[in-house]
């Protein structure tokens, strides 16, 4: 959707959950969620190609993703853990293992083959930095940047996301798809697209 457009519905903490989130993942809603916003990703790059070619853009093209429940799939914890806990899913982050839910794997992987630079701005703070790369070249995802919370930043999702998007738009880059699985991973502007993908499991604002 064009990143205007975003009009989060009401949004109640109370549900979304570690059970909840993984059963919806396995309905027929959930698969047409994404498939939907994955397609609308590849056309909004399409788009921009072709206007690229009549030399109506400028600057470089990039791919904003955020990385947990968007790229990295983190079911296999929270399958076993009763709700979200920050020790636990960092623990489980240091494993350094978690799989990739492959559609947004396929469509980074098409983009970045497509000429736009892949940067990740994720929540995950600068600690984890090094397990999160592991986790990366474990699964051979190949990306240009990735942009962290600050150790100890409190802030909301938007607060820490915002700012690290028009970090890469003063590197030269123009955003032309931001996707998150929540919406705070996209309000706050600095993108033409924004997609949406579906996750029950927790809320991040
Ligand atoms: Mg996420």
């Amino acid at each position: 959707m064009p990143a205007n457009d975003i009009k989060p519905p009401p949004l109640n903490e109370k549900d979304f959950g570690n059970r909840v989130g993984i059963d919806f993942s396995k309905t027929s809603a959930y698969k047409k969620e994404t498939d939907k916003s994955i397609a609308d990703a590849y056309a909004a790059c399409k788009k921009y190609l072709s206007e690229k070619e009549k030399g109506a853009t400028k600057g470089l093209p990039a791919v904003v993703s955020d990385l947990d429940e968007t790229l990295i799939d983190n079911r296999p914890h929270f399958e076993k853990t009763p709700e979200f806990n920050w020790p636990a899913f960092e623990a489980w982050i240091k494993k350094a293992d978690a799989p990739l839910l492959p559609k947004t794997a396929a469509f980074l992987q098409w983009a970045r083959k497509n000429g736009f630079a892949i940067f990740f701005i994720t929540g995950r703070r600068e600690g984890l930095r090094a397990d999160t790369i592991n986790n990366l070249i474990k699964r051979e995802v190949a990306y240009d940047g990735l942009l962290m919370r600050k150790d100890g930043d409190k802030g909301s999702a938007e607060a820490v996301k915002v700012p690290l998007r028009e970090q890469v738009e003063k590197m030269g880059f123009t955003i032309v798809v931001n996707i998150g699985d929540q919406w705070s991973d996209l309000q706050g502007g600095h993108a033409y697209d924004c997609e949406k993908l579906p996750n029950k499991i927790y809320l991040v604002e």
